[in-house]
């Protein structure tokens, strides 16, 4: 009698436990944000929306709110609150506004996981709240592990939060890493598609607009990471970010350009064997497995066919041309509050090239010079991070004029 009712709790749930994980969507607008709703709406009996938030897209937010009916949602542009309202004055949708309210949102009781999918430094606040609540956290905002990874990461072992990864690249090293805990890693081997830009040199890259570096030949995303991805600083991010992810030294990440994304990275381990998670470049795929971990979900997502697509191919960084991937090594190697400096100088820059105020190879004197001004800290507290984002902040601001 009892394993029968075990059973069918069991079938009555296929995430196995009885329960629908209630998801708190953090970023439900962008990019990422809008795939894992198409996910969740894919798998209704599995995953509820208890959570949406969104800075500016009131349109969009008010839509998704409508369609998912949330129980709270929070519009970080204290401007919109009253549209927001009115629009959903018929609903008994709670609606905070502001960036206070984020953090207070992802205090609260009423979800088991929040998607981090917010983009920049903006995200880091919300995310330390979520683990400071012990609610797991499927992480998509890679800069809060540049910004300050050691802390994050020491919290979540403290409150046995488990940190999940959404980025392709980290949620390939986490599945490889699935069965092998009591196995040293040798080294990691993330992919890089090489961006719009692959092959071109600086003659070429200072020219480059706007419309041309936000154009990826295989992922479709946020303008911010389009523009990482073109500079290659997404791939410096993402080393830092598996730095902390998969509790590795820096010597033990490598980056190798592989333009068809068909291996999302690999693992190598010290008996020379190496794994790796291949598949189609589609993020539906990782943020599902993030969203269902440990389990996999079956879906319709188009498949990898070995005989329509037969070359891959693997070549080394060109470092002179791509110099961010360079200063992101440095701030990866030197530590401290390095990387969070980067970080702030790389959202300033990236923000002034997409409103047309600095070339593309500016991006990069930018974040050089930014690097060597502020202040370095070996161990920085979470309110030196903080401040060491604000300099940095700053001082990019003033080169640029903005
Ligand atoms: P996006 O620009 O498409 O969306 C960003 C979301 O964050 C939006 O919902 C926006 O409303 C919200 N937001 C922006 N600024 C905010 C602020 N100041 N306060 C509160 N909310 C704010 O970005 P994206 O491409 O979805 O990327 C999100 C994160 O995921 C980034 O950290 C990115 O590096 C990472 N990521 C994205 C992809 C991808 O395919 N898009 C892949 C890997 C990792
Ligand atoms: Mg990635």
């Amino acid at each position: 009698m009892k394993e029968q009712v075990l059973n069918k709790s069991a079938a009555a749930s296929p995430l196995g436990d009885g329960t629908t994980r209630r998801i708190a969507l953090f970023g439900s607008t962008g990019s990422i944000g809008r795939q894992a709703l198409e996910v969740i709406a894919g798998n209704s009996s599995m995953f509820s929306v208890e959570v949406l938030t969104a800075y500016s897209n009131d349109e969009l937010l008010i839509e998704q709110s409508l369609r998912f009916n949330p129980n709270i949602i929070v519009i970080g542009d204290e401007k919109k609150y009253q549209k927001v309202k009115e629009a959903l004055s018929s609903t008994d949708i709670k609606i905070f506004a502001g960036e206070k309210a984020l953090e207070e949102v992802a205090s609260m009781d009423c979800y088991d996981l929040m998607l981090a999918a917010i983009v920049g430094y903006a995200g880091l606040r919300p995310v330390l709240r979520a683990i400071g609540n012990g609610k797991s956290v499927a992480l998509a905002n890679k800069e809060t592990l540049v910004v300050a990874g050691d802390i994050i990461m020491r919290k979540a072992v403290e409150n046995r939060v488990p940190v999940i990864p959404v980025d392709s690249e980290h949620s390939a090293i986490f599945q490889c890493l699935v069965g092998e805990m009591r196995n040293k890693i040798e080294k990691i081997i993330l992919t890089a598609s090489g961006g719009p830009f692959l092959g071109r040199k600086p003659n070429y890259l200072v020219n480059v607009k706007r419309e041309h570096a936000l154009q990826h030949p295989n992922w479709n995303m946020g303008a911010k990471i389009t523009i990482d991805s073109a500079t290659l600083m997404n791939k410096g991010l993402e080393m830092i970010e598996a730095r902390w992810l998969f509790n590795l030294n820096p010597d033990q990440i490598q980056v190798v350009i592989h333009p068809q994304s068909i291996i999302h990275s690999m693992v190598q381990f010290e008996d020379g064997s190496i794994k790796a998670q291949m598949g189609l470049p589609d993020m539906k795929l990782p943020i599902q497995y993030a969203l269902a971990f440990p389990r996999r979900i079956p879906n319709t997502f188009p498949r990898y066919d070995f005989k329509k697509y037969n070359t891959l191919t693997f070549e080394e960084p060109d470092l002179r041309t791509f110099r961010n991937l360079g200063l992101a090594m440095d701030a990866l190697n030197k530590g401290g509050n390095l990387p969070a400096v980067m970080n702030a100088a790389n959202e300033i820059a990236v923000y002034a090239f997409l409103r047309n105020r600095v070339n593309f190879l500016d991006m990069t004197d930018v974040i050089e010079k930014t690097m060597q001004k502020v202040s370095f800290i070996q161990t920085p507290t979470l309110e030196e991070y903080f401040e060491s984002d604000g300099m940095a902040r700053n001082y990019a601001a003033d080169l640029i004029k903005l």
